[in-house]
């Protein structure tokens, strides 16, 4: 594989704080776990609170405190207070995970994103800074296969199975690696590809450790199967299978009680979390806006 290190984010003051709270959930052994904060759990259907008084913003997460994949101006209000990352990963360019002018306000210093959309992502962050009149980030291209690790976690691009208007994007999920927790990622996405699986090592050839942690995209719920957006989305079916077959092949082993997460959950496509906690197979669980989990 080829390793481009990038050092040099330490963890801030904030991560003290932030992690407060979440210390005793953290794994045994000394390790104290990958922390991840769910800002946003919504497909693109979410515009604010609905009808049932159900709310998702659109998806990103926040991990140990000082990086973000993906993040729109909905999910502002969830960034706990003080936090200041200073890195962004981009699945893809849909503007439900991508948004220039919102991760320039964040200040954000470092910008990484597959390079099949590298010189759009300049041109739109040039304009957008010029418009706020701030500098413009860092912006760094990825490939698949590449390991980019800051500080004590390493993210490794892969291929999402997700098309945009632009055809030659290459969508992106990512694998999380930190101490022993190897944590996936995986939106916007249909399943799995084959080359995701492979370069995690848990394909055929079962080369790698097994994953410790999942995060999957489940943009159409229980009873909507029947979807066109079978070719570039999951459902709850499509990750209770992916997961069912990774833990049976011991591809998938979890630290002991830990749930899969769904995210992406489309608006239309869903019941209410209170519905998705009673109805979801175990160890699916819906994660919600605001929800913590050490991995
Ligand atoms: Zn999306
Ligand atoms: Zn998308």
């Amino acid at each position: 594989m080829n390793r481009r290190t990038f050092m040099g984010v330490a963890a801030s003051a904030m991560l003290a704080t932030t992690q407060k709270g979440w210390a005793q959930l953290a794994p045994e052994g000394g390790d104290d776990g990958l922390h991840v904060r769910f800002l946003g759990t919504g497909a693109a259907d979410w515009n604010g609170r609905d009808e049932r008084g159900e709310h998702r913003r659109l998806s990103s997460i926040l991990v140990d405190g000082r990086i973000l994949i993906d993040f729109t101006p909905t999910d502002e209000d969830m960034l706990p207070q003080g936090t200041k990352p200073e890195v962004i990963f981009y699945t893809h360019s849909h503007s439900d995970h991508y948004n220039a002018s919102a991760a320039l306000k964040l200040g954000l210093k470092k910008v990484y994103l597959s390079q099949t959309w590298y010189d759009r992502a300049v041109a739109d962050f040039a304009k957008a800074a010029k418009e706020l009149g701030v500098e413009p980030p860092l912006i760094l291209p990825v490939c698949i296969g590449q390991q980019i690790t800051l500080g004590d976690i390493t993210l490794s691009p892969l291929p999402g199975n997700h098309a945009t208007n632009y055809l030659l994007e290459q969508t992106l999920i990512y694998l999380i690696e930190k101490g022993t927790t190897r944590l996936l990622y995986a939106t916007d996405t249909g399943g799995l590809p084959a080359v995701a699986t492979r370069m995690i090592g848990i394909d055929a050839h079962k080369k790698g450790r097994p994953i410790t942690g999942i995060i999957m995209e489940a943009t159409m719920g229980m009873d909507h199967e029947v979807d066109f957006r079978l070719f570039t989305h999951s459902s709850v079916a499509t990750v209770e299978r992916t997961v069912r077959v990774l833990t049976e092949t011991k591809r998938y082993v979890p630290r002991q009680g830990q749930a899969v997460y769904l995210t992406h959950m489309a608006r239309t496509l869903h019941g209410t979390q209170k519905e998705l906690d009673a109805r979801l197979p175990a160890p699916l669980k819906a994660a919600y806006d605001g929800l913590e989990v050490v991995f």
